[in-house]
């Protein structure tokens, strides 16, 4: 775990250093949880919304985009329920006055029961070999029984104190599993209380009689309240969907891990509308389709799991994440849920309107149903730049930190060198990147050795580098290196487009969706 944690930093440090990620308000000591992506990051991120909107927008003919305002009218965070019930229970402990949400302690908790086993069946499959059979031996060592019974009664009682909104329960559960305080190593803790993670402003002056306003804290209530208008003016029939991508701000009480938990953060939300009774089969769907969304960025697909939820939100009949393995654990990058006829009937009734739809086949007017896919871009992008980072040992001792990265995501797709900054080189590089620019991200560099430029581009993650030598005036050919196999071939300028091409476009990368 400390190896990890190392990794970790270095990744975040990377960042930094090459432009993806910087700490917001940095001369000022930084906004806690709050971030600026950089010149390569800001890259990185439009590709990755890029891929998400192309994927839900070009390849679904019954999905639409929109793009609505942050503020909204307030009551309709009443409608949603976020006013009365978008809280997260706190909790404090006296000595170290460290605030820790309570849920997120248990969590831990359970995920130390699970640790515990893991490690106990990694050292019997080590004992026995090719003979050993898991699920026997979880079922009968003594010892590993022992502690699955205590995690699943740990995981039930949590499960029920967290429906019931039983606070008291949840702080009698940290108490009776002896939960110390990470900092302070004392169980001085305070009672659990609730705390809502929406931030608030004014909108007016005070003489105009000043309204209360929320930044929102998902994009997904600005497609709740367009429905009629987008089905109406796109005459869209169901089954049909509304995408967005957007910010949103959540006053996080514990805000760590980097991009993983920020304050501002941007999401890609997905609406998908149904008949109603039909939504387990386009939950089913969706829940196929997003993770082979995720599995063809060639990220490995054994960092992918599915957690599929037992506590339910209010408004929901069935939810699951997909979990992606960062150096610190699985954690979610996605949820999907099915929401039921939750939001559209709330806002019909707080609205006074009628959102109804008139379905030709069936004669009637119902209220449709939901399924709703939503990813934080941010997550994402912490997804594939930990996955995509590796510090690589070379041949005769050197090392270089490449960035992996699915092509089609990189900020920069070829880099385009002289060999040296004389005999015509310059100009002849320069041309290239004048033809090339139209279609590639394009970096011309011509400062440093051949070596030290390459390893600046392999720390951004650029797929190619092509460099210009004497002899490409002669012939019209270039060495053309591959950042991961690190193979140079000698090709002709008039291939350049087509073999780069091929390997970036994110055309490709939509095609293995189908
Ligand atoms: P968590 O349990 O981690 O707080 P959540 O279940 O509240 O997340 P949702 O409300 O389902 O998250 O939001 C959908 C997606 O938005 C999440 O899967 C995640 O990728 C992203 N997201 C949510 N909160 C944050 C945040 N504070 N910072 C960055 N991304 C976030």
């Amino acid at each position: 775990m400390a190896q990890q944690d190392d990794v970790f930093k270095k990744i975040v440090s990377h960042a930094k250093e090459y432009g993806f990620v910087f700490q917001s308000s940095e001369i000022y000591d930084g906004l806690s949880a709050v971030y600026d992506y950089g010149q390569n990051g800001v890259e990185l991120k439009n590709n990755i919304k890029r891929y998400w909107w192309e994927a839900m927008t070009l390849l679904h003919e019954n999905i639409v985009g929109i793009d609505s305002a942050i503020f909204m009218h307030p009551t309709i965070w009443k409608a949603s329920g976020h006013v009365d019930a978008f809280n997260d229970p706190l909790i404090d402990n006296r000595d170290s006055k460290k605030r820790y949400r309570a849920d997120v302690l248990i969590e831990e908790q359970i995920a130390k029961y699970d640790e515990k086993i893991n490690k106990e069946v990694a050292k019997a499959r080590k004992r026995f070999g090719d003979s050993f059979d898991e699920a026997m031996f979880v079922q009968t060592n003594g010892r590993v029984a022992d502690i699955a019974a205590r995690r699943d009664a740990l995981h039930e009682r949590f499960a029920e104190a967290m429906n019931a909104g039983n606070l008291e329960e949840l702080r009698q559960i940290i108490v009776d599993e002896e939960i110390v305080c990470p900092i302070s190593g004392t169980r001085n803790w305070t009672e659990v209380r609730q705390f809502n993670l929406m931030f608030k402003t004014e909108m007016g002056s005070t003489a105009d009689g000043a309204m209360t306003v929320y930044l929102r804290p998902e994009t997904a209530q600005g497609i709740f309240v367009n429905y009629l208008n987008v089905q109406k003016t796109g005459r869209m029939r169901l089954p049909f969907g509304i995408a967005q991508i957007g910010k949103a701000f959540r006053n996080e009480i514990v805000a760590r891990q980097f991009i993983f938990r920020m304050r501002e953060f941007e999401q890609m939300e997905m609406q998908f509308f149904v008949q109603p009774g039909r939504e387990m089969e386009y939950f089913a769907y969706w829940k196929e389709q997003r993770l082979r969304w995720h599995k063809a960025l060639g990220l490995g697909d054994e960092k992918y799991r599915y957690h599929d939820h037992e506590k339910l939100a209010h408004y929901a009949n069935a939810a699951t994440d997909i979990e992606f393995r960062m150096p610190f654990g699985f954690k979610e990058v996605e949820g999907i849920h099915s929401r039921t006829n939750f939001d559209l009937s709330q806002h019909e009734k707080f609205s006074g309107k009628k959102i109804q739809y008139f379905d030709p086949e069936r004669n009637e007017s119902y209220t449709p149903y939901v399924i709703e896919t939503s990813i934080g871009v941010d997550r994402m992008f912490l997804s594939v730049l930990c996955s995509s980072y590796e510090e690589q040992a070379l041949e005769g001792g050197d090392t270089r930190v490449v960035l992996h990265l699915p092509e089609a995501l990189a900020p920069v797709k070829c880099a385009v060198m002289p060999l040296v900054k004389k005999d015509g080189l310059p100009e002849k590089a320069r041309e290239i990147v004048n033809d090339l620019k139209f279609d590639f991200a394009t970096h011309y560099d011509e400062k440093d050795s051949i070596g030290k430029r390459y390893r600046r581009q392999d720390a951004i993650g650029t797929p190619f580098c092509i460099t210009v030598d004497h002899q490409t005036l002669e012939d019209g050919t270039v060495t053309l290196r591959e950042r991961d196999s690190m193979q140079q071939q000698r090709v002709a300028i008039a291939d350049l487009h087509r073999l780069i091409h091929d390997r970036v476009s994110l055309n490709s990368l939509l095609r293995k969706l189908g």
